[in-house]
């Protein structure tokens, strides 16, 4: 979808560093790589367009990735 999720203001800087040094972004280079194919993803709640993750804070878009992407258990 075409929205962001990149709004970190809410976060302290640890939070902040750990985004950065997993390269957060909210696209993905990899389709087959996608937050909402990862098992750290988790679904936004309330309406939210986006959701979360267990290890990057702040909002993460369905699309996004990071290099901590790991895949779901099969
Ligand atoms: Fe997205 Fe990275 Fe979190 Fe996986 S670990 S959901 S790729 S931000």
């Amino acid at each position: 979808g075409d929205f962001s999720c990149n709004d970190v203001s809410g976060l302290n800087d640890a939070d902040k560093a750990t985004r950065e040094s997993l390269k957060y972004v909210d696209k993905t280079p990899d389709p087959a790589k996608p937050c909402d194919g990862c098992a750290l993803y988790t679904q936004p709640t309330g309406g939210a367009q986006c959701g979360g993750c267990t290890v990057v804070k702040g909002p993460i878009h369905p699309k996004g990735y990071c290099t901590a992407w790991a895949p779901k258990p099969a």
